[in-house]
C-alpha cells in the first residue's frame, strides 16, 4: 500500500467511525473518537474508551489521564506527535462505566484496521481492556512493563494512566515502565524482519500464543 492509499483508507475509516451506529453508545456520544497520529508510527498505544473531554473534543487522551500520558511519553523520550493513539472503544460509555463485551465486539474491526494500517513495531496497551486482547491469560499486576514478541511485533502491557490518578502509589511504577520503552523499541527495530501487514481478520489480529512465550522484562 502506498502512503497515499494508507491515508485514504484511514480517512475513510475515521469517517465510518464518526458516523457509526453499531451500538447504543452512538446515541449518547457527542463525538466519536477514532484515534490520531502518524500512520507510519513505530508505536501504537491503545487505551480503553473516550472520557468526557475526549467525547467533547473528538480526540483521544486530552483530559487528566491524557496529561499524565504526556508525562509518561516524556519519560520514554517519545513525543505524542510521533505516536499513534487510539482506544478499544471509539465512543464514550455513559458516566465512564466499563466497556461492555458487545461494545468491544462492535468496535473491534475498527481497531483491527488501525493496527493493519499503522503496522507498528510495538503495540502498547493501556489498561486491562486493551491488554485483554493481546494478553488474555495474564494479570496486569504481574506483566505491566514487560513485553512479548510475536511475528516481529512487540507487545507491551501498561497500567492505564488514569490508574495513577486514583492510586498515587502507581505513578512511579508507571513512569518506570514507560522509561523502559525505548529499549524495547530498540529491540523491536533491530529485528531484521519487518512485521508483515496484518489482514484485518480475527485470527491474524489476535496473536494467540504462537511463541508460547511469557512476557519478558528487559534487564
Ligand atoms: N482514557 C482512555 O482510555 N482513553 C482516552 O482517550 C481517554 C481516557
Amino acid at each position: 500500500m502506498t502512503p497515499e492509499e494508507t491515508t485514504a483508507r484511514a480517512d475513510a475509516l475515521y469517517t465510518r467511525v464518526r458516523g457509526c451506529e453499531r451500538c447504543p453508545l452512538s446515541r449518547t456520544r457527542t463525538n466519536a473518537v477514532p484515534g490520531e497520529g502518524p500512520l507510519d508510527s513505530d508505536i501504537l498505544f491503545i487505551g480503553e474508551a473516550p472520557g468526557m473531554n475526549e467525547d467533547k473534543q473528538g480526540r483521544p487522551f486530552v483530559g487528566a489521564a491524557g496529561k499524565f500520558l504526556d508525562e509518561c511519553l516524556a519519560a520514554a523520550g517519545v513525543s505524542r506527535e510521533t505516536t499513534y493513539i487510539c482506544n478499544v472503544l471509539k465512543c464514550r460509555p455513559p458516566s465512564n462505566r466499563d466497556p461492555q463485551p458487545e461494545e468491544i465486539a462492535a468496535c473491534r474491526d475498527y481497531l483491527d484496521e488501525q493496527i493493519e494500517l499503522v503496522s507498528p513495531r510495538m503495540i502498547v496497551t493501556l489498561g486491562r481492556y486493551s491488554m485483554a486482547r493481546f494478553f488474555p491469560e495474564h494479570k496486569i499486576s504481574s506483566v505491566h512493563g514487560r513485553w512479548k514478541e510475536i511475528d516481529g511485533r512487540f507487545y507491551v502491557p501498561m497500567y492505564h494512566p488514569a490508574a495513577a490518578l486514583h492510586q498515587q502509589s502507581l505513578r512511579a511504577t508507571i513512569l518506570e515502565d514507560f522509561g523502559r520503552l525505548p529499549r524495547v523499541l530498540e529491540r523491536a527495530r533491530a529485528l531484521s524482519t519487518a512485521p508483515e501487514p496484518e489482514p484485518a481478520t480475527e485470527s491474524a489480529a489476535t496473536p494467540t500464543e504462537s511463541t508460547g512465550s511469557q512476557p519478558r522484562l528487559l534487564d
